[in-house]
């Protein structure tokens, strides 16, 4: 899949075709999706927009440099890998970082790809800053990350970041879910009836968090498309009481419960 087609977020992959066009990137981006696959996939048609020569900011597919690219072998781009069981090392960074120092074999640009980002513990994170702080000209560095939440503030601020807007397989299922039991909410029917799907579902405290936020997120999904509707607010309101009080330790059941007759249900 092109650059230009990847995942949802249309304003930023744009934003990043015009920097490579306009030869504007920055030396470091945190690239977040929920699956690995989905961001190395990316990591490599960035690569290929970046040093294919044919059509730049946009890979070819065809020429040298990206077939090499897409067989892992181009010389220019370093998948950093995790020495530990636990994640990045100091010592994974520090030869990246000497690695970086090289100057490029083909093109004009060394591309350092770090997956699991979070995974670099704190030490290697300042490492790293120090790459980023003083970058070797012509590197850049992608941050792959489920979440960049977990990467220290100071890395952060360094980098440019980009949500690419792609759901991983659980996230699917929970929004699947999430749109059967919203429709049982909005026909209002019996109580007995949505007890049903909440027994298929919840099984667990894990369950009924991700049901909640993804409900939630529907809620607020439908007061974009309907501002002037208080009662999305109010549905919002609830659910958010409904997490908080499972969290402080309420049976999840009679929270639901709960929260299922204050939304109308019968
Ligand atoms: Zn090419």
């Amino acid at each position: 899949m092109p650059l230009e087609k990847f995942g949802n977020n249309k304003a930023a992959i744009n934003g990043l075709t015009n920097s490579i066009i306009n030869n504007k990137l920055n030396h470091a981006y945190i690239i977040e999706a929920e699956e690995s696959r989905d961001r190395i996939r990316f990591a490599k048609e960035f690569a290929k927009a970046v040093l294919c020569q044919e059509k730049r900011g946009l890979g070819c597919d065809k020429c040298i440099t990206c077939r090499k690219i897409n067989h892992d072998n181009h010389e220019d781009i370093f998948y950093l890998e995790q020495s530990n069981k636990t994640g990045y090392s100091v010592s994974d960074i520090r030869e990246l970082s000497e690695k970086l120092m090289l100057l490029p074999t083909t093109g004009d640009r060394n591309i350092a790809v770090i997956d699991d980002a979070d995974r670099i513990n704190t030490f290697g994170q300042n490492k790293l800053l120090k790459l980023l702080e003083e970058p070797h000209p012509g590197t850049i560095i992608l941050l792959l990350t489920a979440n960049r939440e977990n990467l220290l503030e100071t890395v952060k601020s360094r980098c440019v970041s980009m949500n690419l807007g792609i759901d991983g397989e659980s996230t699917k299922r929970q929004k699947e879910k999430a749109l059967e039991v919203i429709n049982i909410i909005d026909k209002k029917e019996y109580y007995h009836i949505f007890r049903e799907y909440i027994s298929k579902y919840v099984k667990t405290y894990d369950d009924a968090i991700a049901l909640l936020n993804e409900l939630e997120k529907i809620y607020r999904d439908r007061l974009v498309e309907d501002t002037e509707e208080a009662s999305h607010i109010l549905n919002i309101i609830l659910i958010e009481d409904t997490r908080t009080d499972i969290i402080k330790g309420m049976n999840r059941n009679s929270a639901i419960k709960k929260m299922y007759l204050k939304l109308g249900g019968k």
